[in-house]
Formats: C-alpha cells, sequence, structure tokens
C-alpha cells in the first residue's frame, strides 16, 4: 500500500468576529487541506495553519513548504512516510506541515482499517470530550455575559484571558464578576499568556486565590522555567504550560523542572498526533495533566485534535476544542456535534468528517 497522490488546498475563511492578537487584527484564518490517496484509492485528510507567535512559520511559508515537500512522499508507504516526516520535518517552525501529513497518513490508515481515529490510536477512546468556552472580552460587563452564555450552552469549564492590562485591582475585579455569574460548580482557568513577570504572578495570583481557579496558565514568558517552578512553589494556585510545550525536549524541561501541573498540547505545534501521543505518555508518567487544543483550524485540524483528546486518560478534563464557531465556516458537510458542554467524536473509519465539495473542486 502506497502513496499515490497528494493534492493541497489552500483556503481563506473568514472570523466572525475580527481576532485581536498581539499581532494586530486578524480578519481572516488562512490554511491548507492536505489530502492523500492510496494506491487502492483510500482517501486521507490533514489540516495545516500557521500560529507565529507559538513559533510557526508564516501562512506563505507553510504553503511553499508542503508544495516543495509532498512530491517526496509518492510512492511510498504509510510506515516509510512517517519515518521520513520525522527525519524531514523535525524544525519546530514546521510543525503544522508535519501535523498536516501526519493527520491525512492516520486517516488514510485508520480508514481502511475500519476503525475511528482514535480507535486506531487506543484500545477504548472516549466517545465524547468536554470543551471549555473561552473569554477574551476585556471589560468586565462584556465578560461577565459572554460567561453566562457560556454556561447557558453547557461548558463545565472557562478560559478567560487576562494579563491585558498591568492593573492587578481590575483584574481581579473581572475574574470576581465572572466567578459570581458562572456560580461555583463551572470551573475557571486563567490565561496569561506569558505576560507577568514573576512578582507580579505572585502578588496577582494571591489577589485570585480566593475565586477558585482550576489553573493558571503560561503565567511567565516561554523558557522561564526556573521562574515558573518557583512561582509553583509559591503559589496555590496550579501552573499550566501552553507556549512552553512545542516538543519532546520541551516537555523534559518542564517535567524536569517541575514547572507544571498540567501541560496543553497543541498537535499542530508539536508536530502532530504521533508525537503528541507520545507527549501525552511523557506526561502522564508525570501525574502532569494534559489539556488538547486546537491551534485554531477548521474542520479537519478540529477533529484531529478531538480524536487526540479521546485517547487521554479519563477522567477527561475539558479541553479547548470548541474554537470552530470563530471561523464563518470549518469546510465540514457536518461539524462534529456539541451536546450539553460535550463533543461527540466522530465514530466512522479515520477522521469521520466529510469535506465540503466545494472545497474539494477549487482546484
Ligand atoms: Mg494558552
Amino acid at each position: 500500500m502506497t502513496i499515490a497522490a497528494f493534492t493541497l488546498y489552500p483556503y481563506r475563511i473568514a472570523f466572525r468576529v475580527p481576532f485581536n492578537t498581539s499581532r494586530g487584527m486578524q480578519r481572516h484564518r488562512r490554511g491548507v487541506i492536505v489530502a492523500i490517496r492510496l494506491d487502492d484509492g483510500t482517501p486521507g485528510y490533514g489540516e495545516a495553519v500557521a500560529l507565529p507567535s507559538f513559533g510557526t512559520a508564516n501562512d506563505d511559508e507553510i504553503v511553499h513548504r508542503l508544495e516543495e515537500f509532498t512530491p517526496s512522499l509518492r510512492g511510498e508507504s504509510i510506515g516509510q512516510a512517517r519515518a521520513i516526516l520525522g527525519q524531514e520535518l523535525s524544525d519546530s517552525r514546521e510543525s503544522p506541515v508535519r501535523f498536516a501529513l501526519d493527520t491525512a497518513l492516520l486517516d488514510a490508515e485508520s480508514r481502511r482499517a475500519g476503525v475511528s481515529l482514535a480507535r486506531h490510536l487506543t484500545p477504548a477512546p472516549a466517545t465524547s470530550v468536554p470543551v471549555n468556552a473561552t473569554i477574551s472580552q476585556s471589560n468586565a460587563e462584556a465578560a461577565e455575559k459572554a460567561a453566562s452564555y457560556a454556561v447557558l450552552a453547557g461548558y463545565p469549564a472557562i478560559k478567560m484571558k487576562v494579563g491585558m492590562t498591568d492593573d492587578g485591582e481590575a483584574e481581579a475585579e473581572r475574574v470576581r464578576a465572572v466567578r459570581r455569574e458562572i456560580g461555583p460548580d463551572t470551573e475557571l482557568r486563567l490565561d496569561v499568556n506569558g505576560s507577568w513577570q514573576l512578582e507580579q504572578a505572585v502578588a496577582v495570583a494571591g489577589r485570585l486565590e480566593e475565586f477558585d481557579i482550576a489553573y493558571l496558565e503560561q503565567p511567565l514568558p516561554q523558557t522561564e522555567l526556573e521562574a515558573t517552578a518557583e512561582l509553583r512553589r509559591r503559589i496555590s494556585i496550579p501552573i499550566a504550560v501552553d507556549e512552553d510545550v512545542t516538543d519532546r525536549r520541551a516537555v523534559e524541561q518542564v517535567v524536569s523542572h517541575g514547572a507544571a501541573d498540567v501541560i496543553i498540547l497543541k498537535p499542530a505545534i508539536v508536530g502532530g498526533l504521533t508525537v503528541a501521543r507520545d507527549l501525552i505518555a511523557l506526561a502522564e508518567e508525570n501525574d502532569i495533566r494534559v489539556v488538547v487544543t486546537t491551534a485554531l483550524e477548521a474542520g479537519v485540524g478540529i477533529t484531529a485534535a478531538l480524536h487526540l483528546a479521546a485517547t487521554l486518560k479519563p477522567p477527561l478534563p475539558a479541553c479547548g476544542l470548541a474554537t470552530g464557531a470563530l471561523l464563518e465556516h470549518d469546510l465540514l458537510v457536518q461539524s462534529p456535534v456539541f451536546i450539553d458542554g460535550r463533543m461527540q467524536v466522530p465514530d466512522g473509519p479515520g477522521l469521520g468528517v466529510e469535506l465540503m465539495e466545494s472545497v474539494l473542486s477549487v482546484k
């Protein structure tokens, strides 16, 4: 069984609401759907998007690298192709490219085996995965409103973006308002995106402790693992790392420094589901919990992350997979089903999704 063909389908989709990032306003998401076909006609799909704030190449570089690299896999078996990905795409800037190709190989392989991708990875995957809502409004009233909507929609956990202001008092007020709105039963996480310094983090965390925070995500800048470990010893709120989780060596560093209680794992950033499974094993051996999140892909990338999340050790944490609604559409005929705060894992063969005809007829 060898790889007969590759086709790339670049896309550009509008964000429903322009997305404010540290790199300015983003109005569109660009990405690429990668389609492979085995010599018996079995298809496989993957998706690559850029996430430069996590150290990846940019949109154009990703398309270029896919165009340049994919011809070298033609005629190879799936096993050989996977080995080539590991050798040739080990630079973390190229991780989204490796993620897309690894997903396409796994999709084709599990379709041939007649099982879902999650079941291909582990014998008894979860059938649904709890997901979190994300609140990034910087004003207390808007944050409160978004939180109340998220609770009504059934989300078991809310992730709030913090660290957008140096005013610790205002920050604590916004968190207080959201906790009051959601009540005691919804999990509340705070994502700092690396914008605090150690002493500032100790001071703000002291103010936030009373709001029952599940964890503080990436409180300090990337690579400051010694300071993060010190912070973890000095405050009672658990610590998660996200921007720090780039590859196996990075996770080994997090473990050896004792820097985190939780790692946030984006398959697009670590280079695919195969690598991610390895990192999940490493984290679980060290009693570190894993939360899987997307890199704001359309439906193929989200569904790949969903299958990965279904392989986590129960009880499953709420994962950052409910990001499809940020885009005007996800390119799928049927998006993964969301019921009561959980996303259902498609149980058909492979990823179990079908791409819209209009995507595949672009070429
Ligand atoms: Mg984060």
